[in-house]
């Protein structure tokens, strides 16, 4: 028998998110940005997965993938403040049933960007009382999925947001303050504390974390001082500091990783070293070795870890395939180095909605037609479903 180069029972899956692929979430702050030009194109249909999640599902399935991250639209089950909608969770509930059915496991991610629009007219993630009403939103949904799923990311890449949405003011809601940057930071750590106790309360089996966006930082000229320690200074204040905030209330640390950034100054960085460097559409390093580095800074917590997301956009899709064999063989090393990885999400299922760079950039392992909603399946990703199926790397020897 040839020897597997991942174990039995590693989760290989992708992942979307809902308002990326759902369509007609128009109750959420996003579509409101979109309508004020905030973004190349409007979501509109997406990718009418809100509708065709079970063929979506059963694709992914068929391609051998043994895992599917998704999220739950908190605008659409709670659509006004305190009134939950019974059917809106079942629909997510119906999701993880058949994710289960077809022996997918379901990995739910309770909030990835989107917020109701009448919590972010009364302030959003800073209103005074958002961690309270997360908390409760998770409750509910925690009450709806329990006995059923595993695996829970609370928040996706609450830096991310925090950096986007009140640092360079490029997504909702738009702000360019470090002060409130700062006061949101703090917030999402109050988010996860107090859904981590909501959720706790309903169901113990549950396994919460978040899905912590690691940049892979570097000094662009490691012979300047300034370079060196803003590569530090990044890394702690980026990737380090929410997690040492929640590491005692996760069962698991999700790394969503892309690409390698090099420090010029205490708190700035550019995303390639030399114009030559190999880079994806959206014009990000191509830098396998640092997600190896981030599974082993992230495995010092102690904690499992899964790849939440990592992926690649290109017009290419033979890059696609280079880019998945050539991290998982970075996830190879770091577990070989120590790290406990249960899974990798590959970042997207399908080609979706790219936030503020709109549908052009092309993440999907599946083609999407957005006029007929068609999916045609890429090379890349009967490529990644063989390795899934497998557990093998082609070319590992060893
Ligand atoms: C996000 C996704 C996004 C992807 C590619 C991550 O930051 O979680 O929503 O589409 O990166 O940019």
């Amino acid at each position: 028998m040839i020897a597997r180069d991942f174990p039995e029972g590693f989760l290989f899956g992708a992942a979307t998110s809902a308002h990326q692929v759902e369509g007609r979430n128009d109750g959420c702050d996003w579509v409101a940005w979109e309508a004020k030009g905030g973004a190349k194109d409007r979501s509109g249909d997406a990718c009418d997965h809100y509708r065709l999640y079970p063929d979506d599902i059963a694709l992914l399935r068929d391609l051998g993938l043994q895992s599917y991250r998704f999220s739950v639209e908190w605008a659409r089950i709670e659509p006004e403040e305190g009134r939950f909608d019974a059917a809106e969770l079942r629909h997510y509930r119906d999701m993880v049933d058949l994710c289960r059915k077809v022996g997918v496991e379901p990995i739910v991610t309770l909030h990835h960007f989107t917020l109701p629009t009448w919590l972010s007219a009364s302030g959003g993630v800073l209103a005074p009382r958002s961690a309270e009403l997360f908390a409760r939103y998770c409750r509910q949904v925690a009450e709806a999925l329990q006995g059923r799923v595993r695996w829970v990311v609370t928040i996706n890449e609450p830096m991310i947001l925090v950096l986007m949405g009140y640092l360079q003011g490029v997504w909702p809601p738009g702000q360019k303050s470090p002060g409130d940057a700062v006061r949101a930071a703090r917030r999402l750590v109050s988010w996860h504390k107090l859904a981590h106790a909501a959720i706790r309360g309903v169901d113990q089996d549950m396994l919460l974390g978040v899905a912590k966006h690691w940049i892979d930082f570097r000094p662009l000229d490691a012979a300047k001082p300034v370079h060196r320690l803003g590569s530090r200074l990044q890394h702690h204040l980026f990737n380090r500091w929410y997690l040492e905030q929640v590491k005692s209330v996760s069962d698991f640390i999700g790394i969503n990783y892309y690409a390698r950034q090099y420090a010029t100054s205490l708190l700035r960085q550019v995303p390639l070293a030399t114009p030559e460097d190999p880079r994806t559409e959206m014009g990000w390093s191509i830098a396998p070795d640092g997600l190896r580095a981030a599974l082993a800074g992230a495995a010092a917590y102690g904690l499992p870890l899964i790849v939440t997301e990592n992926g690649i956009a290109c017009q290419q899709d033979e890059e696609r395939i280079r880019y998945i064999d050539s991290h998982l063989a970075a996830v190879r090393q770091a577990m070989a180095g120590g790290a406990d990885v249960r899974g990798y999400q590959y970042w997207s299922l399908l080609d979706n909605f790219e936030w503020a760079e709109g549908y052009r950039p092309q993440f999907g392992l599946v083609a999407v037609d957005r006029s007929s909603q068609r999916r045609t399946v890429r090379e890349s990703a009967r490529h990644y479903g063989e390795i899934a199926r497998s557990g093998r790397l082609p070319g590992a020897n060893d």
